[in-house]
């Protein structure tokens, strides 16, 4: 086997491994997420299949092209999110990997069309600042060549707003959903689950708030006291002897 031949066989079994996990992680039902990485050197990108189940999914049915899209390698249509994909490798020379997703929460902020702000340290470990959400695509670019549309938009809001796609290796896409990036595929997974888990988070956070202010009351005083003090207490009856 050649040399480019094995090295493409490792990138398609490191492309494999990460659409699997994005399935176990529960990032992505039934065929919708995607991930890919980049081979810079020979500027080849391996793409998950268009449309395969995860469970009947092989590294031959990953499908290797170039980075103007061209196929290269692989019997299968490549995701329909190619062109988003290529976009973003031309345009951040650090993404090794690219993983799309429509995972809850992270989408629920795209679909308000919001940035997701920094409100935590889980959120500082990974990202630094609010992880922007894209402005809509216009009719043109909806019409046109929509997944290379959505590519530049993502650019464009990294450029316009002056963001430093490795210190926010995510973006929401508007009333769409996340892309993430990272050092290769797996990595680009890691920081769509962390994106999941902090999107998560800043909702929870906001109904904690609405609850301070609005929640009930606090329970009975002696209701309390009977509970705690009929299991704890010097007189507790809780419970077998
Ligand atoms: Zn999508």
């Amino acid at each position: 086997m050649s040399v480019i031949s094995r090295e493409l066989k490792m990138l398609r079994e490191d492309v494999l491994a990460a659409n699997l996990e994005l399935f176990r992680l529960g990032l992505a039902l039934f065929t919708w997420g995607n991930a890919s990485a980049v081979d810079r050197e020979r500027g080849l990108v391996v793409i998950k299949p268009s449309g395969v189940p995860y469970d009947t999914m092989t590294a031959d049915d990953m499908v290797v092209v170039d980075l103007e899209g061209r196929p290269v390698d692989g019997a299968l249509k490549p995701s329909s999110d190619l062109p988003t994909h290529l976009a973003l490798y031309r345009a951040f020379p650090l993404a090794a990997g690219i993983v799309h997703t429509h995972s809850t929460h992270a989408t629920a902020w795209a679909q308000a069309g919001l940035d997701l702000p920094a409100e935590g340290t889980t959120h500082a470990d990974h990202f630094y600042g609010p992880v922007p959400c894209t402005r809509c695509l216009n009719d043109a670019e909806i019409a046109g060549d929509y997944e290379r549309e959505t590519g530049n938009v993502i650019v464009e809001t990294f450029r316009n707003r002056e963001i430093d796609p490795a210190s926010v290796p995510a973006v929401l896409v508007h009333s769409h959903g996340p892309f993430c990036w990272g050092t290769s595929a797996l990595d680009a997974v890691h920081n769509a689950a962390v994106l999941e888990e902090v999107a998560k988070m800043a909702i929870l956070s906001r109904i904690a708030c609405m609850a301070a202010k609005d929640g009930p009351p606090p329970m009975q005083q002696s209701l309390l006291a009977r509970h705690f003090e009929r299991k704890h207490g010097k007189n507790a009856y809780y419970g077998q002897k």
